[in-house]
């Protein structure tokens, strides 16, 4: 008997678990790797938010962007020809003023008012007309082109307002070139301050669509220029029906008058598509400007990438779901499969009762406790009388059958859960009954020559009282060690072999 060994084997278990690291157990734990499973796509689902969000900041600043230096430079080209024909219309105005004009020549009067902006590209036609709306003088040629524009708003405005400063006009087709065009105008004055006429400057709407086409903003996006009116002068993509109409009354449009210049997202009146606005005045003048474009455009790119990334991180996380799911199956498969092969490690075969290895662990623990509490502890050990015989005359077969019956017996003869029944050898068991005194086990052990005694194998011709066994006896009394208590047992059962058998003999 190496009963030490067994308690041996308690404290270094004991030890072991106490320093196995909390990390390791974590590993091994499918709890772990489930919450891991859960915990990982959750982080990857936020991690790829977190950086769609930041794409599609991106694409909305590079739109942001390129709107702003588009309308910059738009604005600076318009503003500055209009500046140049503007100067050239002041120039008319202050030198109508210059005394002896009226004395000099057609061609040299020309030379006089109109500087070189009269004859840049996209300028249609330049005129003055007297107070009756007649043409007088005419920057391309010496003798005016006859034509009255008493008729048009720009001359209607003038005669009206003597301070209206550079005023320019709807677009309108022009009566001398016959193309679309805006008048830019001014008043002159006579001497005594009364209504003299206007000088006007016609700009050709090409111009304005020269300038914006070669300007690539895709399917949805546009160039518009307003009057302050609401009156569009251009429109790029270009649409006939664009030119001239009035949009004052549109959501959009009180924007780009609300503020000198500024952006926003809204949704065109025109084919109601949601674009972002960039708009500014055009230099001091009451020209709008706004470069437009389709937000769909401008996350039609992002959202491809979102889509793509979206699906990929979405399948990652499924798969990581899956296999922590399945590692985590795995692994309280192999747990459940330890503890059964722990569980078959301590159990007899052919009996299921613990075997002697188990027996010699509960035994240790047990007798750790009752001498720790001083609560007693019996120990029966039971050997079947003449075993052999039954091997020799039945067989081996039937032999096995009467040590299963023994050990149901055995089992049948304890009641408490902490008692345990083991076979510790061939024809050998013990019973350990934690708790129980003297008394108790010796009305255990006659229960169990009571049940032995009714013990029968009717197929093997073994009736009852024919099988018997002998026990020892030994009670721990808070002396000794564990291995003396078994020992004590031990000497008892072979006291009980000596007297005659199918006996109980109580350890001194
Ligand atoms: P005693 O009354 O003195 O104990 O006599 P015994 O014959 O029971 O004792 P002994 O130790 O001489 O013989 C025990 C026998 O038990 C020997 C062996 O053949 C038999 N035995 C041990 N294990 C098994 C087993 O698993 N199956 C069977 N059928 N027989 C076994
Ligand atoms: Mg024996
Ligand atoms: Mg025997």
């Amino acid at each position: 008997m190496r009963i030490p060994e067994g308690e041996q084997n308690r404290t270094e278990g004991g030890s072991l678990s106490a320093r196995r690291l909390p990390l390791a157990r974590h590993v091994r734990s499918a709890r772990s790797w489930i919450l891991l499973g859960v915990l990982a796509p959750i982080g990857m689902l936020v991690l790829s938010a977190i950086m769609l969000l930041e794409l599609r900041r991106d694409a909305w600043d590079k739109a942001e962007q390129t709107s702003q230096n588009l309308l910059q430079v738009i604005e600076r080209d318009i503003a500055r020809n209009v500046e140049i024909l503007d100067l050239s219309l002041q120039g008319v105005v202050d030198n109508l003023k210059a005394e002896g004009l009226a004395g000099i020549s057609p061609s040299l009067r020309r030379i006089a008012l109109f500087d070189r902006a009269a004859t840049a590209r996209d300028m249609g036609v330049m005129l003055v007309v007297d107070e009756n709306g007649d043409s007088t003088i005419d920057a391309s040629s010496n003798t005016a082109r006859r034509i009255n524009n008493a008729d048009r708003t720009y001359f209607q405005a003038h005669k009206m307002q003597a301070n209206l400063g550079l005023h320019i006009s709807r677009p309108l087709i022009s009566r001398l070139i016959n193309e679309p065009v805006i008048v830019l105008s001014r008043r002159i004055d006579k001497p005594d301050g009364r209504f003299g006429g206007v000088v006007l400057a016609s700009l050709k709407l090409s111009y304005f669509s020269g300038l914006f086409a070669r300007i690539g903003l895709g399917r949805e996006g546009g160039i518009n220029l307003y009057l302050r009116d609401g009156t569009r002068v251009m429109r790029y993509p270009f649409a006939e029906g664009d030119i001239g109409a009035n949009i004052a009354g549109a959501p959009t449009f009180q924007n780009f008058v609300a503020k000198r210049d500024g952006s926003f997202t809204g949704t065109s009146v025109r084919d109601g598509i949601e674009r972002y606005y960039t708009f500014t005045q055009v230099g001091d003048l009451p020209l709008v400007l706004n470069v437009a474009l389709g937000t769909r455009e401008i996350e039609a790119e992002w959202r491809e990438k979102a889509t793509i990334i979206g699906l990929a991180v979405l399948v990652l996380c499924g798969l990581t779901v899956l296999l922590s799911l399945l590692f985590g199956r795995e692994l309280r498969r192999s747990a459940a499969m330890q503890a059964e092969l722990a569980r078959l490690a301590q159990t007899d075969v052919l009996t299921g009762l613990p075997n002697r290895r188990r027996f010699e662990t509960v035994f240790a623990q047990s007798w750790e406790t009752s001498r720790r509490t001083g609560a007693p502890l019996a120990l029966i050990l039971i050997d079947a009388d003449h075993f052999k015989r039954y091997n020799d005359r039945y067989g081996h077969a039937v032999g096995d059958a009467v040590l299963k019956g023994l050990a149901e017996c055995l089992r049948a003869s304890v009641c408490r859960p902490g008692d345990l029944v083991a076979r510790i050898g061939g024809e050998e068991f013990a019973v350990l009954l934690p708790g129980t005194d003297h008394d108790g086990a010796t009305r255990i052990a006659e229960t169990i020559h009571r049940t032995v005694a009714g013990f029968a194998v009717p197929s093997a011709g073994i009736a009852p009282r024919t099988v018997t066994v002998s026990l020892g006896l030994a009670v721990h009394s808070g002396t000794g060690t564990a291995e003396d208590l078994y020992r004590r047992a031990d000497a008892a059962l072979y006291e009980a072999k000596a007297g005659g058998r199918n006996q109980t003999r109580f350890a001194a």
